[in-house]
């Protein structure tokens, strides 16, 4: 027997109708591009929103096509992101700083047909525009004063495109199992996959993320997308805010600490997300002007590990609350957060830093597990390490185009390719991304949790940990450092440090100092770069192999 009450498709459009209708006044602040601070507020990005959607229509776009995005978080980037995928299309966000090449093998896989592009990306795309035959359009998303000169073909003006369209055109009726976006992995093993979200997807995702005990959104916030739209959904920021009315803050290009501490104390904001790195150099901002946070409640902190110390100086210099969560494209971002659960006994700060430093517990509609390589299930005993493995109604069930081939095992989850304990509460510990443990003498170190003690130190900026080839024991650690500004560090002194804070075994054979440590388009240390880079990297004690 069905149940008989109404069937009111999940879809993307009815956020922002809900937005518009009962907190259409909301402030949307958004750093332009082109550099001012500019207002709007939800009416009106739902107005502007379905004028896109008109333009978009009349342009030849139908339901299913493929719609890209090359932007910052902005208001036009986010009425462009409704009205595509309020038409039924699928909006594509494509990160700006893949390399020109992965860009145009997305462009070219997702078969993009139209690029909304932001004015300081066009050089990048005139420089693959040859490459990508079946895009028959660039709209410029800018006015007619800012419009830059371009060699691309095609080319329109955002405002004036959307200025004679109806701000009152009617969303269709879709099923919310519709596509509504795609978002490329990074690819770090092989070529970028495209996931491949759904209307109902988001809805869900957002409603679960805006629970009080995740991020706990409500009307009364202020919330800073950092995270970028392109980097997973600005995870689900730009949906959950909506739907509760929260004011929105959209940073656009310029994502330099001293531009963002303004925004954060200019708008009062008081919840934010972001990666690690961008705290790192907002803290460093703050400790070198001697500045606080006077409204910022709460940030969420994931995309890589957030450091001990990081939570520690958040919390207890600065008054912030952090929310550490793990998630990954497939997951819709957003998929553990570490908050404490009822029932728990009542903890030290010390032990709410340690139930802080772990990724968390699932949220609703996210269900987690670990295995071992035959894919047995493994003890939630806060020790043995395991494949984590999800299943949920905001997980892929397959890469766009069915790329890389199936995905889920036969009881329908998902390896997430991280390695993590999980402890008897539930609470997720991702050791590692399996492809970057250090396997050394058949047991496994953990990269993240080196770099997390080490950048402890005080001396330390950032560091990162990779394992090196060793005749016996195949792999040992080697820690590299970033020295902070005017230190004068030394291998003996980071060692020192390390001792007894972690496992003897586990003591990294070697600390090397770099000036800069590469990271990867959204923000994580690229291992792939640092692996090669310290490839012939001899360790101590060890005899250099002849040359050939
Ligand atoms: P992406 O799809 O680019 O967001 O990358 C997802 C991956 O980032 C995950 O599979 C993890 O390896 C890593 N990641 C995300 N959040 C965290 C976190 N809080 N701690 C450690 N690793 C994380």
């Amino acid at each position: 027997m069905l149940g008989a009450m109404q069937d009111w498709p999940l879809l993307t459009s009815s956020i922002l109708d809900y937005a518009a209708r009962y907190h259409g006044t909301r402030e949307i602040v958004t750093r332009t591009v082109e550099g001012p601070i500019t207002r709007t507020d939800y009416a009106t990005l739902s107005r502007r929103a379905r004028q896109l959607a008109g333009a978009l229509r009349r342009f030849g776009i139908r339901e299913g096509d493929r719609v890209a995005t090359l932007a910052w978080n902005t208001h036009r980037h986010m009425e462009a992101w409704y009205g595509i995928s309020g038409i039924g299309a699928v909006c594509h966000t494509v990160n700006p700083r893949l390399f020109p090449d992965q860009i145009a093998y997305i462009a070219n896989h997702a078969e993009d047909t139209l690029i909304l592009v932001d004015p300081p990306f066009l050089p990048l795309l005139e420089g693959i525009a040859a490459q990508l035959p079946r895009v028959r359009g660039y709209v410029v998303l800018t006015d007619r004063a800012h419009m830059p000169a371009t060699t691309l073909p095609g080319v329109l003006c955002y405002e004036e495109w959307i200025a004679g369209e109806d701000a009152d055109f009617a969303w269709p009726a879709l099923a919310e199992r519709t596509a509504s976006g795609l978002c490329y992995t990074s690819g770090t093993t092989g070529k970028p996959k495209g996931v491949l979200y759904s209307h109902r997807s988001c809805v869900v995702h957002a409603l679960a993320t805006n629970g009080a005990d995740v991020v706990g959104l409500r009307s009364i916030d202020c919330a800073m997308p950092i995270v970028p739209m392109y980097h997973v959904n600005a995870w689900g920021i730009v949906y959950g805010a909506p739907m509760v009315g929260a004011k929105l803050v959209l940073p656009g290009a310029r994502m330099d600490a001293e531009s963002l501490y303004a925004l954060l104390e200019d708008e009062q904001v008081t919840f934010t997300a972001a990666v690690p790195t961008i705290w790192l150099s907002l803290i460093q901002l703050m400790e070198r002007t001697g500045t606080q946070l006077s409204s910022l409640e709460r940030v969420a902190i994931g995309g890589s590990a957030a450091p001990r110390g990081m939570i520690e100086t958040l919390e207890r210099t600065y008054g912030v609350r952090v929310l550490h969560a793990w998630g990954m494209t497939e997951t819709s971002s957003l998929a553990t957060i570490s908050v404490a659960k009822g029932g728990m006994p009542p903890l030290s700060a010390e032990q709410q830093l340690d139930l802080q430093v772990k990724q968390g517990r699932p949220i609703y509609t996210v269900l987690t597990k670990i295995t071992d390589d035959a894919g047995r299930d493994l003890p939630w005993d806060g020790r043995t390490f395991g494949h984590l493995m999800v299943k949920g109604s905001a997980v892929a069930s397959a890469y766009f185009k069915g790329e890389g081939g199936p995905v889920l095992d036969a009881d329908g989850w998902f390896d997430t390719g991280d390695v993590a304990t999980v402890d008897p509460d539930g609470f997720v510990q991702i050791t590692d991304r399996a492809k970057d443990v250090i396997k050394s003498g058949g047991e496994w170190i953990s990269s993240i949790e080196l770099e997390n003690v080490a950048v402890g130190h005080p001396g330390v900026a950032e560091a990162a940990v990779i394992g090196v080839a060793h005749p016996k024991w195949d792999e040992r650690p080697l820690l590299i450092v970033i020295a902070k500004p005017g230190q004068t560090l030394t291998k003996e002194d980071v060692l020192a440090y390390l001792d007894g804070r972690v496992a003897k075994w586990w003591m990294p054979d070697d600390v090397v100092f770099v000036d800069d440590i590469p990271h990867t388009a959204t923000g994580k240390i690229q291992k792939i770069a640092l692996r090669e880079r310290f490839k012939d990297h001899v360790l101590p004690g060890i005899a250099k192999p002849a040359a050939p």
